[in-house]
């Protein structure tokens, strides 16, 4: 018997890192899984090794006709963990409008307009989790549009909370700290880099050392689950103590 044997979860994002795991764990407890991403050749990859029946739909959490085509693919649903997003490195003098609005509508926007277009399908008891990260109350210099982005989450996490509770759906936000996916590594220019920077991030944490993206879909399984029953309108740090200690 499966966590969620009978459950239909949506993940966004689920073609690399903290997605993918979380898909493959969402799936493995016995849930119908559909996941997105804007790469069709990861996303088959991704389907493949999820296995148990997973769906990929091709699509831009950006691009509101791509999230009609996703919601016209699924007839219900338990759990979403609208988890697709990213960032990149800009000091403040070198922000552009590109950076501000491809960041906000990605992270911000995609998450909104997945959430508002999943409520027609989602039943009573259902559990719709965030990605945030736990930058969403400290800040960090070179990253604030993907701060502050992150902190919106945080924010539409609570406000839907009060919003959804009489339908009994659930809304909670996740704040990773520094976690070991090409994502994470991406931000850096070059391999030499990126190793420079995983090192300097892992040596912040208190745990010192980096996430794995299975570390946080064991609490994307939490949250998804009947074991989080009393909670909503809540933030889990899976974040090795940095933002606590
Ligand atoms: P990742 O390995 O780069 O995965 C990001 C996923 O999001 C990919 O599947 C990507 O798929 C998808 N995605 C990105 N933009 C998209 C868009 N416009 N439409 C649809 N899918 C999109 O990075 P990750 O580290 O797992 O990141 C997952 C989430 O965790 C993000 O929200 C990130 O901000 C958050 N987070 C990560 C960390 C960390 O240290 N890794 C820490 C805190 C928070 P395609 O490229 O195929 O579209």
């Amino acid at each position: 018997m499966g966590q969620l044997d009978g459950k239909t979860a949506l993940v966004t994002g689920a073609t690399s890192g903290i997605g993918l795991a979380a898909a493959r764990r969402l799936a493995a407890e016995g849930a119908r899984v559909f996941i997105t991403g804007r790469r069709q050749e990861a996303l088959d990859a991704a389907v493949a090794s999820i296995g148990a029946g997973a769906t990929g739909i091709r699509a831009d959490v950006a691009n509101l006709d791509d999230l009609d085509r996703v919601f016209a693919a699924i007839d219900t649903l338990d759990i979403v963990f609208a988890n697709a997003g990213g960032g990149e490195f800009a000091a403040l003098p070198e922000v552009t409008w590109e950076h501000y609005a491809s960041t906000f509508n990605t992270n911000v926007g995609g998450t909104l307009f997945t959430v508002q277009k999943a409520l027609p399908l989602l039943k009573p008891g259902s559990s719709v989790i965030l990605t945030s990260s736990n930058i969403d109350t400290k800040g960090a210099a070179s990253f604030s549009v993907y701060a502050a982005t992150k902190a919106a989450l945080r924010s539409f996490a609570r406000s839907w909370a009060a919003e959804l509770a009489d339908r009994g759906v659930r809304v909670n936000s996740i704040a990773p700290g520094p976690i070991e996916t090409p994502g994470l590594s991406g931000l850096a220019g070059d391999p030499a880099a990126a190793e420079q920077l995983l090192k300097g991030l892992a040596a912040g944490v208190p745990m010192q050392r980096l996430g794995q993206p299975d570390e946080i879909a064991s609490a994307v399984l939490f949250l998804a689950s009947d074991a989080s029953s009393y909670m909503t309108g809540a933030e889990i740090y899976v974040d090795g103590g940095a933002s606590q200690i």
